[in-house]
């Protein structure tokens, strides 16, 4: 209940536009460690691997609100692919940080794949007792956005699921302020 009420007032305050981001440098592999320590936490039994292809990168961000994004990426894989194995990967590209959360689980069938990331959108399923709102992925979006990142999803029904993360490895105040309004919007 507590996670729900919390989700809604993210989401009231990104509509707001009243989110306040407090950024600071951050090293991803460590938090990615802690990250996978906090799945586990919370199932023993699930399978998480991480792999750190770029060790020590640092970029600007603020910790809770990335923490807030990986854990309902590892939640919703622990979910809505029981039993799969989670893989996470950290990279490096260019400029940016490249984090994938990716399962073999039942994958999403292509025609929601443009719905995922909006308010309250649940893929129908039959399987019912799956608790959610719908909110996880919205957040997470416009999280990873006002971090002048982007965030990427690739399913194959089936097969399983990916989440690509972008984030910059400097922070670019401009783009921050157009991507900010654009979530805002
Ligand atoms: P909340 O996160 O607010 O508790 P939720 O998990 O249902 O609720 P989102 O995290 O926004 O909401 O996810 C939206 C929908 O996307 C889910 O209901 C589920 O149908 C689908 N989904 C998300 N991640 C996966 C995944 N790894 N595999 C299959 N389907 C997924
Ligand atoms: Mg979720």
């Amino acid at each position: 209940l507590r996670e729900l009420i919390e989700n809604l007032m993210d989401s009231s305050r990104l509509q707001a536009g009243t989110l306040k981001m407090s950024f600071q440098p951050l090293r991803l592999d460590t938090f990615l460690k802690d990250m996978m320590q906090r799945a586990k936490s919370q199932d023993e039994d699930v399978h998480v691997e991480l792999d750190i292809e770029s060790p020590g990168i640092q970029i600007p961000a603020d910790p809770t609100r990335l923490a807030q994004v990986l854990d309902n990426l590892l939640s919703n894989a622990m979910k809505y692919a029981p039993g799969s194995p989670v893989y996470v990967t950290l990279g490096k590209e260019d400029q940016v940080a490249h984090i994938t959360v990716k399962d073999n689980g039942p994958g999403i069938p292509p025609e929601h794949i443009k719905h995922l990331f909006e308010r309250f959108y649940r893929v129908p399923s039959s399987n019912i007792t799956i608790r959610g709102t719908g909110l996880g992925l919205f957040i997470v979006r416009r999280i990873v956005e006002a971090h002048g990142g982007e965030i990427k999803v690739e399913s194959v029904v089936g097969r399983g699921t990916a989440f690509h993360i972008y984030l910059p490895l400097e922070r670019n105040t401009v783009e921050d302020t157009i991507s900010l309004r654009e979530s805002t919007s």
